[in-house]
């Protein structure tokens, strides 16, 4: 069986996600906003009470309410950290983004620079399945959609919310783009899958095209 945990995180309340295999003892985040000590510890106590052992991270994109975290998952399980490419550049600012919100950061949010980035076509193999990603430009040049073909499972970072969609005018951002990868979305994926957004609650598409003022 597999199954999606969430973790809202940090002053922006950001969806972390553990997926896991409850038979395997496998797992995988989407996703790292853990800010604070105790984030953080629950993000472990989770993994070890089920004990799970976490293979790797896929950030939807790096804004820096979704990787707070990547310097503890890095350090504490020592797995790989994917990310778009196109992103990293949001990597260079991270301290002066933090400070124009007016948060502190500390050595243990700084987040490293992955040896495991990709451009388009990104997949990797989770239990008995494969995770792909699948990139949606618009909110940030390098956010993607992170989708469990297997479990029809689309988590969606800030492309896609419940009612909503990502703001476009943070660096890097485009409407433009943002809109092609929704009319992507909706022609891609069938109605019933389950979306997991990087804020605020989990629906799908059938929802979405209903109720969504970007969608209808
Ligand atoms: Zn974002």
């Amino acid at each position: 069986m597999i199954a999606v945990e969430p973790f809202v995180c940090n002053a922006f309340a950001q969806n972390t996600y553990i997926v896991y295999d409850e038979d395997r003892k496998e797992a995988f985040a989407v996703d790292a906003g853990m800010y604070e000590e105790a984030e953080r510890l629950a993000f472990d106590r989770f993994l070890k009470q089920r004990q799970l052992t976490l293979k790797f991270l896929i950030n939807t994109h790096l804004h820096l309410d979704h990787i707070f975290g990547n310097r503890f998952v890095a350090d504490r399980y020592g797995v790989p950290l994917y990310y778009a490419k196109e992103d990293e550049f949001l990597l260079n600012d991270f301290a002066s983004q933090a400070a124009a919100f007016g948060l502190q950061v500390g050595a243990e949010h700084l987040p490293p620079v992955s040896e495991n980035s990709f451009s388009d076509g990104f997949s990797v193999a989770f239990a008995d399945s494969e995770i792909k990603t699948i990139s949606t430009p618009g909110h940030s040049p390098g956010s993607v959609l992170v989708y469990f073909p297997s479990e029809k499972l689309l988590f969606s970072g800030d492309t896609l919310f419940r009612g909503g969609v990502g703001r476009t005018d943070l660096p890097g951002g485009n409407t433009a783009q943002l809109k092609e990868s929704l009319k992507m979305m909706t022609s891609t994926f069938d109605d019933n899958v389950k979306i997991f957004p990087g804020h605020g609650l989990a629906t799908t598409l059938t929802f979405e095209k209903k109720y969504n003022p970007f969608l209808v």
